[in-house]
Protein backbone atom coordinates (compact mmCIF):
# COMPACT_ATOMS: atom_id res chain seq x y z
CA UNK A 1 0.00 0.00 0.00
CA UNK A 2 0.99 3.44 -0.62
CA UNK A 3 0.85 6.27 1.59
CA UNK A 4 0.35 9.39 -0.61
CA UNK A 5 0.26 12.79 1.00
CA UNK A 6 0.84 15.13 -2.49
CA UNK A 7 -2.34 15.68 -4.74
CA UNK A 8 -0.12 15.80 -8.03
CA UNK A 9 1.41 12.40 -7.19
CA UNK A 10 -2.42 10.99 -6.31
CA UNK A 11 -3.06 12.42 -10.09
CA UNK A 12 0.01 10.97 -11.34
CA UNK A 13 -1.01 7.55 -9.82
CA UNK A 14 -4.68 7.47 -11.20
CA UNK A 15 -3.54 8.44 -15.10
CA UNK A 16 -1.18 5.81 -14.88
CA UNK A 17 -4.26 3.85 -13.88
CA UNK A 18 -6.62 5.15 -16.08
CA UNK A 19 -4.40 4.33 -18.87
CA UNK A 20 -4.17 0.66 -18.02
CA UNK A 21 -7.88 0.38 -17.90
CA UNK A 22 -7.94 0.05 -14.30
CA UNK A 23 -11.41 0.63 -11.96
CA UNK A 24 -10.84 2.75 -9.27
CA UNK A 25 -12.91 2.46 -6.08
CA UNK A 26 -13.27 5.33 -3.57
CA UNK A 27 -13.81 5.60 0.15
CA UNK A 28 -13.61 8.71 1.56
CA UNK A 29 -13.24 8.81 5.60
CA UNK A 30 -11.54 11.43 8.24
CA UNK A 31 -9.97 8.34 9.59
CA UNK A 32 -10.08 6.84 13.14
CA UNK A 33 -10.64 3.85 11.08
CA UNK A 34 -13.58 1.75 12.65
CA UNK A 35 -15.44 -1.62 11.06
CA UNK A 36 -18.00 0.90 9.53
CA UNK A 37 -15.73 2.53 7.36
CA UNK A 38 -13.96 -1.02 6.85
CA UNK A 39 -17.23 -2.48 5.73
CA UNK A 40 -17.08 0.37 2.92
CA UNK A 41 -13.64 -0.41 2.43
CA UNK A 42 -14.59 -4.03 1.83
CA UNK A 43 -17.64 -2.91 -0.87
CA UNK A 44 -14.75 -1.04 -2.39
CA UNK A 45 -12.79 -4.16 -3.44
CA UNK A 46 -14.66 -5.02 -5.90
CA UNK A 47 -12.98 -2.29 -7.77
CA UNK A 48 -9.26 -2.89 -9.31
CA UNK A 49 -8.01 -0.25 -7.07
CA UNK A 50 -9.25 1.12 -4.06
CA UNK A 51 -8.46 4.73 -2.72
CA UNK A 52 -9.02 5.38 0.89
CA UNK A 53 -8.73 8.84 1.81
CA UNK A 54 -8.31 10.17 5.05
CA UNK A 55 -8.77 14.04 5.89
CA UNK A 56 -10.28 15.79 8.72
CA UNK A 57 -11.99 18.54 6.71
CA UNK A 58 -11.73 22.08 8.74
CA UNK A 59 -14.71 23.06 5.91
CA UNK A 60 -17.44 20.86 7.40
CA UNK A 61 -17.16 21.86 11.26
CA UNK A 62 -18.44 24.49 12.37
CA UNK A 63 -16.45 27.48 14.79
CA UNK A 64 -17.75 25.69 17.63
CA UNK A 65 -17.68 22.04 16.74
CA UNK A 66 -14.60 19.37 17.60
CA UNK A 67 -12.29 19.89 14.54
CA UNK A 68 -9.03 20.46 17.12
CA UNK A 69 -10.58 17.55 19.01
CA UNK A 70 -11.35 14.94 16.54
CA UNK A 71 -9.51 11.85 17.29
CA UNK A 72 -6.77 10.73 14.86
CA UNK A 73 -4.55 7.42 14.67
CA UNK A 74 -3.27 7.47 11.35
CA UNK A 75 -0.18 4.30 12.71
CA UNK A 76 -3.53 2.45 13.17
CA UNK A 77 -5.19 3.82 10.48
CA UNK A 78 -2.36 2.12 7.76
CA UNK A 79 -2.60 -0.96 9.40
CA UNK A 80 -5.93 -1.30 8.72
CA UNK A 81 -5.99 -0.51 5.11
CA UNK A 82 -2.94 -2.10 4.74
CA UNK A 83 -5.12 -5.32 5.18
CA UNK A 84 -8.38 -4.73 3.21
CA UNK A 85 -6.02 -4.71 0.43
CA UNK A 86 -5.85 -0.77 -0.40
CA UNK A 87 -3.99 0.44 -3.31
CA UNK A 88 -3.24 4.07 -1.85
CA UNK A 89 -4.07 6.17 1.57
CA UNK A 90 -4.56 9.57 0.70
CA UNK A 91 -3.74 11.15 3.31
CA UNK A 92 -3.60 15.19 1.94
CA UNK A 93 -2.83 18.53 3.89
CA UNK A 94 -5.10 21.07 4.73
CA UNK A 95 -2.78 23.82 3.13
CA UNK A 96 -2.41 21.94 0.59
CA UNK A 97 -6.23 21.09 0.11
CA UNK A 98 -7.10 24.75 0.58
CA UNK A 99 -4.82 27.16 -0.48
CA UNK A 100 -4.12 30.71 1.42
CA UNK A 101 -6.51 32.21 -1.47
CA UNK A 102 -8.76 29.20 -1.90
CA UNK A 103 -12.59 30.77 -2.75
CA UNK A 104 -13.99 27.95 -4.77
CA UNK A 105 -17.07 26.09 -2.78
CA UNK A 106 -19.81 23.69 -3.80
CA UNK A 107 -23.37 24.82 -2.20
CA UNK A 108 -26.73 23.07 -2.56
CA UNK A 109 -30.16 24.36 -1.46
CA UNK A 110 -32.79 22.84 0.01
CA UNK A 111 -31.85 19.41 1.55
CA UNK A 112 -29.02 20.75 3.20
CA UNK A 113 -31.52 23.20 4.87
CA UNK A 114 -32.95 20.31 6.97
CA UNK A 115 -32.02 17.52 9.55
CA UNK A 116 -28.25 17.96 10.08
CA UNK A 117 -27.85 20.73 7.62
CA UNK A 118 -30.37 23.01 10.22
CA UNK A 119 -28.19 22.43 13.18
CA UNK A 120 -24.91 22.73 11.61
CA UNK A 121 -24.61 25.62 9.03
CA UNK A 122 -22.36 25.45 6.40
CA UNK A 123 -21.50 21.94 7.13
CA UNK A 124 -22.47 20.22 3.87
CA UNK A 125 -21.37 23.21 1.93
CA UNK A 126 -17.78 21.78 3.16
CA UNK A 127 -18.93 18.17 2.59
CA UNK A 128 -19.70 19.14 -1.15
CA UNK A 129 -16.56 20.95 -1.95
CA UNK A 130 -14.03 18.46 0.03
CA UNK A 131 -15.84 15.72 -1.82
CA UNK A 132 -15.89 17.98 -5.91
CA UNK A 133 -12.00 17.96 -5.37
CA UNK A 134 -12.01 14.26 -4.03
CA UNK A 135 -13.58 13.29 -7.01
CA UNK A 136 -11.64 15.67 -9.33
CA UNK A 137 -8.09 13.98 -7.83
CA UNK A 138 -9.07 10.23 -7.82
CA UNK A 139 -11.35 10.43 -10.32
CA UNK A 140 -13.38 7.37 -8.98
CA UNK A 141 -15.96 4.87 -10.95
CA UNK A 142 -17.29 4.41 -7.78
CA UNK A 143 -17.19 6.03 -4.57
CA UNK A 144 -18.58 4.34 -1.08
CA UNK A 145 -20.67 6.14 2.12
CA UNK A 146 -22.55 4.92 4.63
CA UNK A 147 -25.99 4.53 5.36
CA UNK A 148 -24.81 5.96 9.46
CA UNK A 149 -25.03 9.62 7.29
CA UNK A 150 -28.29 9.33 5.91
CA UNK A 151 -28.00 12.89 4.70
CA UNK A 152 -24.98 13.16 3.26
CA UNK A 153 -25.80 10.42 1.08
CA UNK A 154 -28.87 12.35 -0.54
CA UNK A 155 -26.81 15.35 -0.63
CA UNK A 156 -23.33 14.19 -2.68
CA UNK A 157 -26.40 12.25 -4.75
CA UNK A 158 -28.08 14.94 -5.96
CA UNK A 159 -24.62 17.08 -6.16
CA UNK A 160 -23.73 14.38 -8.74
CA UNK A 161 -26.72 14.58 -10.90
CA UNK A 162 -26.87 18.21 -10.98
CA UNK A 163 -23.37 18.34 -11.48
CA UNK A 164 -22.90 15.82 -14.42
CA UNK A 165 -20.45 13.82 -12.44
CA UNK A 166 -19.46 10.53 -13.51
CA UNK A 167 -18.56 8.86 -10.46
CA UNK A 168 -21.51 6.56 -9.07
CA UNK A 169 -22.71 6.29 -5.31
CA UNK A 170 -22.25 2.80 -3.29
CA UNK A 171 -24.38 3.42 -0.03
CA UNK A 172 -23.20 0.69 2.73
CA UNK A 173 -25.84 -0.04 5.74
CA UNK A 174 -25.28 0.68 8.96
CA UNK A 175 -22.17 -1.25 11.48
CA UNK A 176 -23.45 -1.60 14.99
CA UNK A 177 -21.72 -2.19 18.28
CA UNK A 178 -22.52 -5.59 19.29
CA UNK A 179 -25.53 -3.29 22.18
CA UNK A 180 -26.87 -1.21 19.11
CA UNK A 181 -25.04 1.55 19.49
CA UNK A 182 -23.44 2.84 15.62
CA UNK A 183 -19.78 2.89 15.15
CA UNK A 184 -18.86 6.15 15.05
CA UNK A 185 -14.96 8.11 15.25
CA UNK A 186 -16.96 9.84 17.79
CA UNK A 187 -17.80 7.30 20.00
CA UNK A 188 -14.27 7.16 21.89
CA UNK A 189 -15.32 11.01 23.37
CA UNK A 190 -17.77 8.81 25.52
CA UNK A 191 -17.16 8.62 29.60
CA UNK A 192 -18.38 5.03 30.72
CA UNK A 193 -21.21 6.68 32.19
CA UNK A 194 -22.56 8.32 28.89
CA UNK A 195 -21.33 5.15 26.90
CA UNK A 196 -24.36 3.66 28.27
CA UNK A 197 -26.33 6.64 27.74
CA UNK A 198 -25.34 6.64 24.19
CA UNK A 199 -27.59 3.48 23.69
CA UNK A 200 -30.98 5.42 24.00
CA UNK A 201 -30.22 6.68 20.08
CA UNK A 202 -30.30 3.01 19.04
CA UNK A 203 -33.14 2.03 21.56
CA UNK A 204 -35.55 4.84 19.54
CA UNK A 205 -34.51 3.49 16.67
CA UNK A 206 -35.34 0.32 17.35
CA UNK A 207 -38.45 1.27 19.02
CA UNK A 208 -39.75 2.95 16.21
CA UNK A 209 -39.04 0.19 13.77
CA UNK A 210 -41.08 -1.72 15.67
CA UNK A 211 -43.68 0.97 15.88
CA UNK A 212 -43.90 0.84 11.66
CA UNK A 213 -43.92 -2.85 11.85
CA UNK A 214 -46.72 -3.00 13.87
CA UNK A 215 -48.84 -0.69 11.60
CA UNK A 216 -48.48 2.64 13.29
CA UNK A 217 -48.56 5.05 10.35
CA UNK A 218 -48.75 8.20 12.16
CA UNK A 219 -45.15 10.29 12.67
CA UNK A 220 -46.35 12.45 15.28
CA UNK A 221 -47.25 9.22 17.24
CA UNK A 222 -44.13 7.29 16.61
CA UNK A 223 -41.96 10.99 17.26
CA UNK A 224 -43.25 11.28 20.36
CA UNK A 225 -42.88 7.53 21.79
CA UNK A 226 -38.87 8.19 20.71
CA UNK A 227 -38.20 11.25 21.86
CA UNK A 228 -40.07 9.85 25.21
CA UNK A 229 -37.83 7.07 25.24
CA UNK A 230 -34.58 9.41 24.82
CA UNK A 231 -35.75 11.39 27.32
CA UNK A 232 -35.84 8.74 29.66
CA UNK A 233 -32.10 9.84 30.08
CA UNK A 234 -30.71 12.37 31.85
CA UNK A 235 -27.41 12.71 30.01
CA UNK A 236 -29.20 12.65 26.37
CA UNK A 237 -30.32 16.47 24.33
CA UNK A 238 -31.68 15.65 20.94
CA UNK A 239 -31.07 17.89 18.83
CA UNK A 240 -33.52 16.86 16.02
CA UNK A 241 -35.98 13.98 15.77
CA UNK A 242 -37.29 13.68 12.44
CA UNK A 243 -39.99 11.52 9.84
CA UNK A 244 -39.32 12.32 6.70
CA UNK A 245 -39.89 11.54 3.40
CA UNK A 246 -36.59 9.97 2.08
CA UNK A 247 -36.12 11.49 -0.98
CA UNK A 248 -37.04 15.10 -0.15
CA UNK A 249 -36.39 15.38 3.46
CA UNK A 250 -39.78 16.91 3.80
CA UNK A 251 -41.37 16.50 7.05
CA UNK A 252 -44.22 13.88 7.03
CA UNK A 253 -47.56 13.52 9.13
CA UNK A 254 -48.40 10.16 7.60
CA UNK A 255 -45.74 7.78 6.64
CA UNK A 256 -45.85 6.20 3.17
CA UNK A 257 -43.48 5.49 0.12
CA UNK A 258 -39.78 6.17 0.78
CA UNK A 259 -39.50 7.08 4.64
CA UNK A 260 -36.34 8.38 6.18
CA UNK A 261 -36.34 8.35 10.62
CA UNK A 262 -33.04 10.17 11.36
CA UNK A 263 -31.70 11.93 14.60
CA UNK A 264 -29.04 13.80 16.66
CA UNK A 265 -28.73 13.59 20.11
CA UNK A 266 -26.20 14.94 22.44
CA UNK A 267 -24.55 13.14 25.33
CA UNK A 268 -23.22 15.36 27.25
CA UNK A 269 -20.91 17.55 24.82
CA UNK A 270 -20.99 14.05 22.05
CA UNK A 271 -23.59 14.74 19.14
CA UNK A 272 -24.29 11.09 17.90
CA UNK A 273 -26.49 11.15 15.07
CA UNK A 274 -28.41 7.49 13.97
CA UNK A 275 -31.13 6.82 11.53
CA UNK A 276 -33.34 3.92 9.45
CA UNK A 277 -34.65 3.98 6.28
CA UNK A 278 -37.43 2.35 4.98
CA UNK A 279 -39.11 1.56 1.27
CA UNK A 280 -41.64 1.37 -0.42
CA UNK A 281 -43.72 1.70 2.79
CA UNK A 282 -47.69 0.87 2.35
P1 LIG B 1 -16.35 9.66 8.60
O1 LIG B 1 -14.95 9.20 8.76
O2 LIG B 1 -17.11 9.70 9.88
O3 LIG B 1 -16.47 10.93 7.80
O4 LIG B 1 -17.09 8.55 7.75
C1 LIG B 1 -16.62 8.14 6.50
C2 LIG B 1 -17.64 7.25 5.84
O5 LIG B 1 -17.88 6.12 6.66
C3 LIG B 1 -19.00 7.95 5.65
O6 LIG B 1 -19.54 7.59 4.39
C4 LIG B 1 -19.82 7.37 6.76
O7 LIG B 1 -21.21 7.35 6.50
C5 LIG B 1 -19.27 5.97 6.86
N1 LIG B 1 -19.55 5.41 8.18
C6 LIG B 1 -19.24 5.95 9.38
N2 LIG B 1 -19.73 5.19 10.39
C7 LIG B 1 -20.38 4.16 9.80
C8 LIG B 1 -21.10 3.03 10.29
N3 LIG B 1 -21.26 2.82 11.61
N4 LIG B 1 -21.63 2.18 9.41
C9 LIG B 1 -21.49 2.38 8.07
N5 LIG B 1 -20.81 3.42 7.54
C10 LIG B 1 -20.27 4.30 8.39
Amino acid sequence: MQVVEKIEQMKALVKEWKKQGLKIGFVPTMGFLHEGHLSLIKAANKNDKVVVSIFVNPMQFGANEDFNEYPRNLKQDKILCEKEGVAVLFTPSKDEMYLKDFSAFVDMNSLTNKLCGASRKGHFKGVCTVLTKFFNIIEPDFAYFGQKDAQQCLVVAQMIRDLNMSVRLEICPIIREKDGLAKSSRNVYLNEDERKAALVLSRAIFLGQNLIKQGERKAAKIKEAMSLEINKEKLARIDYLSLVNAANLEDLDELKGDILAALAVYIGKTRLIDNFLIKDLR
